[in-house]
């Protein structure tokens, strides 16, 4: 069971309560891992992966980095347009109590991200915006923020100043309603919280999110000792000994269904995997037939995106080396 959250807004039965429309989803880690590193085009096995807690991403590029299978969805399941991405907290890392907690401040944490990307993304100088906010806010204290921020996995190193500006507000904003008493010591920096929140308040309704995450919470509580013992590993990755001990079944075969389902994505991660050697070392760069995969992945999304040929190139240049770190995450 992975589906945690409907989307009550888009549905025209949520009064009645029978939403069908999925927002977020609660999935394994190293999914979510492989699905941040694609989107984010993060190369470099070992690297570590940020915001790998929880990830906001269109419908589109989640289904073309993973499939129903990995989201644990039937395959009658609708998604919206953007959906929310949380990783499982395994059983063994902490009470349930504790999960479903975390798990809320996630949800909201995310829906913040959500809220603020759709409001931004809709204004042509939301650079600027962000600027003039960081102005207001102070030099060294964005300095600060953005440090803390890096440092605790939470922007990518290309982070631009609205990216930082947003990440900062989800988790300010997160200390806020979950763990108040923190928030002085996380942003040392900022005296005036009157301040940040007036300046905040003016792009976010942070009330009404969260509000809407304690309700949209309430379909979760229930399902998470269900979802956290069900598997749905298709490859089962375990550290044994020091080595890596994979057990695959069939890869080329899965790769070949995937691939003439239009998975090319996961096809190229299960050529991958079959580079791998009995101690689940890869290969340092992914075979020809990954390789094949790749080019037709982006050759199908070229009309769509208006790629030229040198964008297409460019593209698959880009996404051939996320192949080996992707399958190392499984
Ligand atoms: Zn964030």
């Amino acid at each position: 069971m992975s589906v945690v959250v409907q989307d009550r807004s888009r549905d025209p039965l949520s009064e009645s309560g029978h939403s069908t429309t999925l927002r977020a989803l609660l999935i394994e880690p190293r999914i979510l891992r492989r699905v941040i590193r694609l989107d984010r085009h993060l190369a470099g096995l070992g690297l570590a992966v940020p915001h790998a807690n929880c990830y906001v991403i269109e419908r589109a590029r989640l289904l073309a980095y993973a499939d129903f299978e990995e989201l644990e969805l039937p395959l009658t399941a609708e998604l919206p347009r953007d959906v929310v991405l949380i990783a499982k907290i395994g059983d063994e890392e902490v009470s349930r109590r504790s999960k479903l907690a975390r798990y809320r401040q996630q949800l909201f944490h995310a829906l913040v991200h959500l809220e603020l990307q759709k409001k931004l993304s809709r204004v042509s100088v939301a650079d600027d915006i962000a600027r003039g906010k960081w102005e207001r806010i102070g030099s060294v204290e964005h300095q600060e923020i953005h440090t803390v921020l890096l440092k605790d996995g939470l922007l990518f190193s290309e982070s631009n100043p609205l990216e930082t500006y947003i990440e900062f507000v989800a988790v300010y904003l997160e200390l806020r309603y979950f763990a108040p008493e923190h928030l002085a010591a996380y942003f040392p920096a900022i005296r005036d919280w009157s301040a940040i929140d007036r300046l905040v308040s003016q792009d976010i309704n942070h009330a009404d999110i969260y509000q809407s995450s304690l309700r949209e919470f309430a379909d979760v509580s229930g399902r998470v000792s269900e979802s956290s013992r069900e598997s749905m590993s298709v490859t089962t990755v375990r550290r044994t000994s020091g080595a890596w001990r994979i057990r695959t079944r069939q890869l080329p075969t899965r790769a070949r269904r995937a691939s003439s389902v239009g998975n090319s994505v996961r096809a190229a991660i299960l050529w991958t995997l079959e580079t791998a050697t009995g101690d689940g070392t890869l290969a340092t760069s992914p075979p020809a037939a990954a390789v094949q995969e790749i080019n037709q992945f982006v050759c199908r999304l070229q009309p769509a995106l208006q790629l030229n040929n040198e964008q297409v190139s460019e593209w698959i240049d880009s996404l051939t080396p996320l192949l080996v770190p992707a399958a190392s995450d499984i």
